[in-house]
């Protein structure tokens, strides 16, 4: 690294608290090396109310970019300069590209999940899609997927604070892509669920149900909506196969997917976007093996 760092390396950095814990800077800076580009990554540990000032000093180091995580996702939203179409209609970004001085905010988080499903052999054009969950994963994986076609999304959540979240989102989604019908019902209406179920095309949990240390979640306890042809996914990503995800494969689902994939293809998504380059994903494997 010392030998590579010179008075022409340009600078990336995840910020968000905590960020000690992050594998980001290992994965990037790997992919500057291996495709020889003059840049390095660091980890800064940036709280919400220290957003703007981190925006600032991104504009003033000439920063490439920036990967954003919590809690700071929405306050890097409210002061870009430019927003993707999806960064805008969820009011949150996870990641910065300073365009010559313009900070423009990208979600990578929904391209992450339909590049998960197109990588399994599913694409969700024109597909009806039913979404549990209305949090950060759940309405990135929602608004992407409006944008890039589905059908229809019936979301599902519990009777929780998430669920105005999920009215605020199908009214944006009604606006912005009228062609996808959206809408919002309480996971509580079992009947409901299971009747948008038997419609489906795609079920996804975008909720923490499933996740460790609740792996003996799961939010679909009527095992009889599982058809072979149900494509099951997870947002949930340790561990790889949720609760969900074996009961459908053993009932029979000939595609359960986790969300392990669309974590690796978000990164992917934002490499691409600061480099122009596809992530050495292969290569990476094997130095961390
Ligand atoms: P969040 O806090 O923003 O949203 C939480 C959601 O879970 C809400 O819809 C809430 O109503 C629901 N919920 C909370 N407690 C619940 C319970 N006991 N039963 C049922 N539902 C419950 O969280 P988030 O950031 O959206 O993360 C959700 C999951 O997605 C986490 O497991 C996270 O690790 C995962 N995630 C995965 C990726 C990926 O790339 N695979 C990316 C982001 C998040």
């Amino acid at each position: 690294m010392e030998q590579r760092i010179k008075g022409t390396t340009g600078l990336l950095a995840l910020i968000g608290s905590p960020v000690g814990h992050s594998g980001s800077p290992d994965m990037y800076n790997f992919c500057f090396r291996y495709h020889n580009l003059d840049y390095c990554y660091m980890a800064f540990d940036i709280k919400e109310d220290q957003v703007p000032a981190a925006l600032d000093a991104m504009r003033l180091f000439n920063m490439r970019g920036c990967n954003v995580t919590m809690p700071c996702k929405t306050a890097a939203a409210q002061n870009m300069d430019e927003l993707s179409d999806a960064a805008r209609i969820i009011g949150a970004v996870n990641t910065i590209v300073n365009e010559n001085g313009k900070l423009v905010g990208h979600m990578t988080d929904g391209i992450g999940f339909v590049e998960n499903l197109r990588d399994h052999g599913v694409d969700v054009k024109g597909k009806k899609m039913v979404v549990l969950g209305a949090g950060g994963a759940a309405t990135a994986i929602q608004v992407q997927c409006a944008l890039d076609g589905a059908a229809s999304i019936s979301i599902f959540n519990p009777n929780d604070p998430f669920l105005d979240r999920a009215k605020n989102t199908a009214a944006k989604l009604k606006k912005e892509v009228p062609d996808c019908d959206v809408q919002v019902f309480c996971i509580e209406d079992q009947d409901k669920l299971k009747e948008e179920i038997a419609k489906a095309d795609i079920l996804v949990n975008g909720t923490l149900a499933g996740m460790k240390p609740h792996e003996d979640v799961s939010l679909i306890t009527d095992k009889s909506v599982f058809r072979p042809d149900l494509v099951v996914c997870d947002v949930v990503y340790n561990p790889e196969e949720t609760r969900l995800l074996r009961e459908a494969r053993e009932a029979g689902c000939a595609k359960t997917i986790g969300g392990k994939g669309m974590l690796l293809w978000q990164g992917v998504a934002a490499y691409k976007l600061y480099t122009g380059l596809d992530m050495p994903v292969e290569e990476y494997k094997k130095f961390q093996a």
